[in-house]
């Protein structure tokens, strides 16, 4: 573009220039017509992302300029790729009528879409909101709000320190981050974000993040005198970022936000942290590989029957509380809805149909919202009324509240009713949306258009009688249009209120004011009715535009009570019970189990493992046991419960009695976190670091086999210290589960007060082992590596050369040498004696000892084979199999 020269261009295409040099840096579709042709540059890029052919057009210059194009009507697929991809497109659309403009027809750029503004419902997905963060970076802090223009929500807080940061990036994960120049130069690492996370990151221009711009923007938008008024007093750099935000969807949107009817700050203080690693680690929404749903706690925990819903519940998922009344007045709701299963049951049956209100409001603030989304809308509050009625019964405080957020809405229920027919079409412009009874005008005018030929032979009819003219006709002609026929022999008969239009060798012609009233009815009738239909359609919409407060207040609780309603369901389904929430530091769950494993592998083939944790003798956990041995699914399985009961959710438990944690930190497996590049060994300490900084007495770690990638010594004694600075209160003090293949790891217990050992019970059975995935107390003896080559299929030969190996090798050294660094450093700590952890003290029997074959003859004796089930027979023969 830099080198066309201008003066030698078409007039059109200087114009076209001219609008582009606004928009460097989108995509332009032009109007042209029926299609939005690109040119350029642009026509370039789009050619490529879209696959479409490039053409030319003559513009003025030598060559033709680089042209492709897109038809109106299959915009959004297209459109929908570009900004999946990243681009902004702005949409530049004819103003006025091809038909009646003098010259070049005039065109406007109407909107901008973006990848954080995308309203396009087949681009978004329904379950999950689509977020715009904007981050300014002044003096050390970071202010952040965040939007999602679809429905309506926007946020705004503030942070110290780009850890937390990250921590929102991946909470949120918008599509889109606008940014101050600050923030783009501080060295955070953009690429990561763009490639890892898929997000779009600009820095806008300094203007936009003006103090007195943004806090006027603000004010005149949410109409408030000051910011305490809207909560944000206290925000300095939070209200920057707000109001850039504003600035920048006002230019993008072109029209008033009216749907942007609140702005809420937060705090994150005021849910649990959950930083990136961890969030992902313990697979919260989506599962670490696949990046997918299914096998997330999410999908376990999602049977929302709305769109809202589903949002609300990943919200909550998100962000787990800190506040016990807070967390207990969800438990209230839960129960309550679980314990009422049959009202619940109902309220699920009525939320069904309700669509997505806040995306069909939005729609309906912007004026895009075609009939059939206003059919919909009133589809969506039929069902309000029987849920509201409902909801009167229940008592939980919370179900209270959505009782009074859930306005009803029947005087727009009504009014779409009355107003707009049932089937209507998806055009607006095109009729047959207003329905009968509604407007006098409208039937008049439909009326005209099918009965107009009655009333003409009516009108016929009566003149005749009238006037006596017994061969008086209507007839109708280009030129005249509709006039009265009279033959000269009746010449004397016409009446004095007819207007002679014209006269023929036998006849006369003559129009009445009836007549033309009726003519302009039938020949107008079909414009006028289109015109009239759509103008009393805008007006509903508006009407219904008006109440945008009531609608998203309404669609909120609607999604808060599907969300518990999801909840109830899965813990009745699940057998889960409600935890109970402390805050004495202790975390005790009785046969606890993974709520996600034990929905993947078949019916009751979970065994469930009892976790005891607290500030006193049970700080850290050291857990041993093979690989496969269940380790992994253990610790997990007791950080979800631990966050499931903070979200407000019942547990996968027999009983659970559960802390508050202010955060928790996982340090799990092999990582690629966005630190990559660097080696294995690195990230893991980086995320150590992380987690020794950062954690407080009140986090509870999981820890899993940390400090591989690097020698045995030096990882060992990594550990070792990780876990002298973990269990001293006076550093850190923070529960902990620390499952390690050093055993010698298990030396500590006894040495450091708060140290446990733990195992995963397996059974060796000849050469092969059994995983029994019982957690006992004590160190396991051996690691049985060789025993799991074997089950994952490693080749004999490995196998039997690697035992003659391991026979001649012998870690005695490396054991002997860290009991006398143990025994050195604790001789003047008491060894602990009482060992609470089991009603039966396991410590001192032997790992095998622990399942009898006893038990299975009990339970073969015990089995009612008259009641079993094909499959629960084979599930069985599995079970006690195991167990031998
Ligand atoms: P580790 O961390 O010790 O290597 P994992 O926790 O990854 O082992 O567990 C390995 C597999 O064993 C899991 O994929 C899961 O299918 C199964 N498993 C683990 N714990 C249990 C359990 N308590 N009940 C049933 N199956 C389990």
């Amino acid at each position: 573009m830099e080198n066309i020269d201008i003066d030698k261009l078409t007039p059109m295409m200087k114009i076209y220039c001219e609008t582009k040099e606004q928009y460097k840096d989108c995509i332009l579709f032009y109007r042209l017509g029926d299609f939005y042709e690109m040119f350029f540059d642009d026509a370039l890029t789009a050619s490529r992302e879209l696959e479409i052919t490039l053409t030319g057009k003559s513009c003025g210059l030598d060559e033709r300029a680089p042209m492709c194009g897109i038809p109106y009507h299959a915009v959004e697929g297209y459109l929908n790729r570009l900004v999946a991809k990243g681009y902004k497109v702005a949409i530049c659309e004819q103003v006025e009528d091809p038909k009646t403009a003098k010259g070049i027809v005039k065109r406007e750029v109407v909107r901008i879409v973006t990848p954080g503004t995308n309203l396009d419902t087949q681009a978004l997905d329904e379950t999950k909101n689509n977020y715009i963060m904007c981050i300014v970076y002044i003096a050390d802090r970071y202010g952040v709000a965040i939007a999602d223009i679809s429905t309506g929500d926007y946020f705004v807080t503030e942070l110290p320190d780009s850890s937390r940061l990250m921590d929102e990036i991946y909470k949120f994960s918008p599509s889109e981050i606008i940014c101050n120049e600050a923030f783009y130069m501080s060295g955070m690492d953009l690429d990561a974000m763009r490639d890892k996370l898929g997000i779009t990151i600009y820095s806008l221009d300094s203007w936009y993040f003006d103090d007195a711009v943004c806090k006027d923007k603000l004010l005149e938008h949410f109409k408030v005198k000051n910011f305490a008024g809207l909560g944000l007093a206290d925000y300095d750099c939070g209200i920057i970022s707000a109001g850039a935000l504003l600035i920048y969807l006002f230019e993008t949107q072109k029209n008033s936000l009216s749907n942007l009817t609140h702005i809420t700050p937060y705090i994150t203080g005021k849910y649990m942290l959950i930083d990136s690693s961890t969030r992902r680690n313990l697979e919260l929404c989506e599962t670490l590989r696949e990046k997918q749903k299914r096998g997330s706690l999410l999908w376990v925990l999602d049977k929302t029957r709305t769109a809202m819903g589903a949002r609300t519940l990943r919200k909550n998922v998100e962000q787990p509380l800190i506040d016990k009344s807070e967390i207990n007045r969800r438990l209230d709701a839960v129960e309550e809805l679980k314990n009422q299963a049959i009202a619940r049951e109902e309220i699920r049956e009525y939320l069904s149909p309700v669509y997505d209100l806040e995306r069909l409001i939005t729609k309906i603030t912007y004026g895009s919202a075609n009939p059939r989304d206003l059919t919909a809308f009133k589809g969506s509050l039929e069902m309000l009324p029987p849920i509201r009625y409902i909801l009167q019964d229940l008592q939980a405080p919370l179900l209270k509240e959505i009782y009074e957020d859930l306005d009803a809405l029947e005087d727009l229920c009504e009014l779409v009713t009355k107003a707009i027919r049932e089937d209507p079409p998806l055009a607006m412009k095109e009729g047959n949306i207003i329905r009968d009874g509604y407007n006098e005008e409208v039937d008049k005018l439909r009326r005209a258009k099918s009965d107009g030929k009655d009333w003409l032979a009516k009108l016929e009819n009566d003149e005749r009688e009238k006037t006596g003219i017994k061969n008086l006709k209507i007839k109708y002609n280009k030129v005249f249009g509709y006039y009265l026929e009279v033959t000269n022999s009746y010449k004397d008969l016409v009446p004095d209120y007819y207007t002679r239009k014209q006269t023929l060798a036998n006849a006369e012609r003559y129009i009445t004011p009836e007549l033309k009233e009726l003519e302009d009815m039938i020949l107008g009738a079909e414009d006028k009715l289109y015109a009239l239909e759509y103008e009393l359609y805008s007006e509903v919409r508006e009407t219904i535009a008006g109440q945008v407060e009531r609608i998203q207040q309404t669609a909120k609780a609607v999604a808060a009570l599907d969300a518990f309603s999801s909840l109830a369901l899965v813990a009745e389904r699940n057998n889960y019970v409600r935890p109970k929430i402390n805050e004495k530091g202790i975390l005790d769950i009785k046969e606890g189990r993974h709520p996600v494993v034990e929905r993947m592998i078949p019916n009751d083939m979970f065994i469930a493992n009892d976790t005891y944790l607290d500030d006193k003798k049970h700080r850290i956990s050291i857990i041993t046991g093979p690989n496969m041995a269940g380790k992994s699914t253990y610790m997990r399985q007791t950080a979800l419960i631990a966050l499931m009961a903070q979200i407000g959710s019942f547990v996968p438990a027999e009983s659970a009695n559960i802390c508050l944690s202010d955060r928790i930190f996982t340090r799990v497996g092999a990582s690629d976190d966005l630190a990559s590049g660097q080696s294995t060994f690195m990230v893991e300490m980086t995320e150590v670091a992380n987690i020794l900084r950062n954690a407080t007495s009140k986090s509870l770690l999981i820890l899993d086999e940390f400090v591989r990638g690097t020698s045995t010594f030096d990882g060992l004694s990594i550990a070792w210290a990780v876990v002298e600075y973990i269990s001293d209160s006076k550093l850190l003090g923070a529960k902990t589960l620390f499952a390690t293949h050093y055993h010698e790891l298990t030396e500590l217990e006894g040495k450091i007060d708060n140290v446990n050992n733990y195992c995963i019970a397996v059974k060796e059975k000849g050469d092969d082992i059994v995983f029994l995935r019982k957690i006992v107390k004590g160190g396991a003896d051996k690691s049985y590596g060789i025993q799991v080559a074997k089950l994952a299929g490693v080749p004999d030969l490995v196998i039997s050369r690697a035992k003659e190996i391991v026979e001649e090798l012998s870690d005695e050294d490396i054991t002997n040498r860290v009991s006398e660094i143990a025994a050195k450093e604790h001789t003047a700590k008491k060894k602990s004696k009482a060992k609470k952890y089991d009603e039966v003290d396991m410590a001192q029997m032997s790992l095998f000892d622990t399942v009898k074959d006893d038990d299975v003859l009990d339970e073969l004796k015990n089995i009612d084979v008259g009641n079993l089930t094909p499959i629960d027979a084979l599930n069985t023969i599995y079970r006690l199999q195991n167990k031998l």
